[in-house]
């Protein structure tokens, strides 16, 4: 495939020590080399590749120095690329790396479409598709276990499995091949029938464990979106800042899709979450006055996680009742909080509406009772097994749509199977399994899905 070269700035953009200008393709290395000056006048179309050359950066119609600049050289293949490659390591002035990408794009370089540096890794074959949308999940990863997910799908861990599936169906498919071109063989016949089951039983499994994995992939890569509910003045601010300091935010005032709507994330013990509506605990005292009941009500049911706090120098009010109502069903927290004032609320009370629901005592006032809220979050998240790091997680939602579809066709195989639908049948049935997993990892995709994907960046 014949490729231009690209250039474009692939740190990000604002002041900082250092910004690099990136070159990809054939012409990378002859376009540096117009550009580029070394005090002993090497040329960079003579070095060697994987090499670093200081130097500077020189506009070759002024003569002009723009920039001093450390480049690093690598030839293709050994590269993301597989193109040859060149990065120039500017100051990071802002107008200054502007300008030394300037003069590549009119020295002969195109200016880099979003996402079109993986585009490329993928259409040269480095990475697969799905190791392509891990790229782009690691540029967007709010927390760093969503970036651990992201990186294990970068080193193919999901590629590796699906391959492996697919593999299975192969096998599977080509000897049900042999029975269909031998039918005369009794034993093949029996032999089938047995390897079927087996095997698209064994697909089957491994479908619906990634699966299992999903939901909480989604929550790796976005956050647990969680919300803090409770009467006026029982502590939902204090319980707000005691999580953002304690966890440090991660990401800190992110406007939502409405003006209005103020996220902001922590991690606690490992769990991300997303708090939501935090202007409104901050700004006004309540968010069910704020926002309205309909609207809080949308804002709760959207939540994975409710934070309901009570007041326990208080006795429970018709109020704290109506939250419990309104949160029927999902997952909550319950924090009765001010424990170092004189109790007043009937705290068994508080443990019948929370019906199983972990309910933690604070004082956020003497920081009492945090690591208990902290524990508890941590183990409604993670029950179990799912804390291992070397799970392969599904996050993304173009995987779990075609996984979901696989799953159907393989059950659909299966239920075949059991019912003695002729082969040929079940064959339909686990060929189409095989092309959607095929897809997860681009063996099957059309252009234009390609074009859309990297456009995202
Ligand atoms: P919100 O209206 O629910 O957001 O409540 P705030 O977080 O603004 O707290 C209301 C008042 O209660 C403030 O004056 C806090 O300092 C105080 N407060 C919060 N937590 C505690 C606590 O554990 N004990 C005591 N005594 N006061 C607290």
């Amino acid at each position: 495939m014949e490729l231009d070269t690209i250039a474009a700035i692939s740190t990000p953009l604002g002041e900082g020590a250092i910004a690099i200008v990136r070159l990809s393709g054939d012409e990378a290395i002859d376009i540096a080399d117009k550009l580029f000056k070394s005090p002993s006048n090497k040329r960079l179309t003579e070095v060697d590749s994987h090499t670093i050359h200081y130097g500077h950066m020189i506009d070759p119609t002024t003569g002009d120095v723009v920039e001093e600049v450390m480049v690093s050289l690598m030839k293709g293949p050994k590269t993301f690329t597989r193109e040859d490659v060149v990065e120039i390591n500017c100051h990071g002035g802002l107008v200054t790396v502007n300008r030394v990408l300037q003069l590549a794009v009119k020295n002969g370089a195109r200016l880099a479409e979003p996402g079109e540096f993986t585009k490329r890794a993928f259409l040269n074959g480095r990475i697969d598709l799905s190791q392509a949308e891990a790229v782009m999940d690691l540029i967007r990863a709010k927390t760093d276990r969503a970036m651990n997910v992201a990186l294990g799908q970068m080193e193919g861990r999901l590629s590796k499995l699906v391959q492996k599936l697919r593999q299975e169906i192969l096998e599977t498919l080509a000897h049900v091949e042999v029975n269909i071109d031998y039918p005369e063989y009794d034993d093949v016949e029996e032999m089938t029938h047995k390897m079927l089951v087996e095997k698209a039983t064994y697909v089957q499994i491994e479908i619906n464990k990634l699966l299992q994995t999903s939901g909480q992939g989604k929550i790796l890569r976005e956050g647990l979106s969680t919300v803090i509910v409770g009467r006026p003045n029982v502590g939902k601010s204090s319980l707000l800042n005691s999580l953002v300091h304690e966890n440090k935010a991660i990401v800190t005032d992110i406007p939502g899709t409405t003006r209005d709507v103020i996220e902001e994330y922590v991690k606690v013990r490992g769990v991300p979450l997303r708090l939501v509506d935090t202007a409104g605990i901050r700004e006004t005292e309540d968010i069910v006055e704020r926002i309205g009941v309909e609207r809080s009500r949308k804002v709760l049911k959207e939540a994975d996680l409710i934070l309901l706090v009570l007041n326990y120098h208080e006795e429970l009010s018709h109020e704290d009742v109506q939250l419990f109502e309104a949160v029927k069903g999902m997952d909550i927290i319950v924090i009765v909080n001010k424990t170092d004032l004189e109790q007043r609320i009937d705290l068994q009370q508080v443990k019948d509406l929370a019906s199983g629901r972990p309910v933690v005592t604070t004082s956020l006032l003497e920081e009492q009772g945090i690591d208990e809220l902290e524990e508890a979050i941590g183990a409604l998240f993670f029950q179990g097994n799912l804390q291992s790091n070397d799970l392969t997680y599904v996050s993304n939602s173009r995987h779990i749509a075609l996984l979901t579809a696989a799953q159907t066709s393989i059950n659909e195989a299966l239920t075949g199977i059991e019912e003695g639908i002729p082969i040929d049948i079940v064959q339909i049935d686990l060929t189409r399994c095989w092309e959607q997993l095929g897809e997860i990892i681009g063996d099957s995709v059309h252009e234009s899905l390609i074009d859309q994907l990297f456009s995202q960046f």
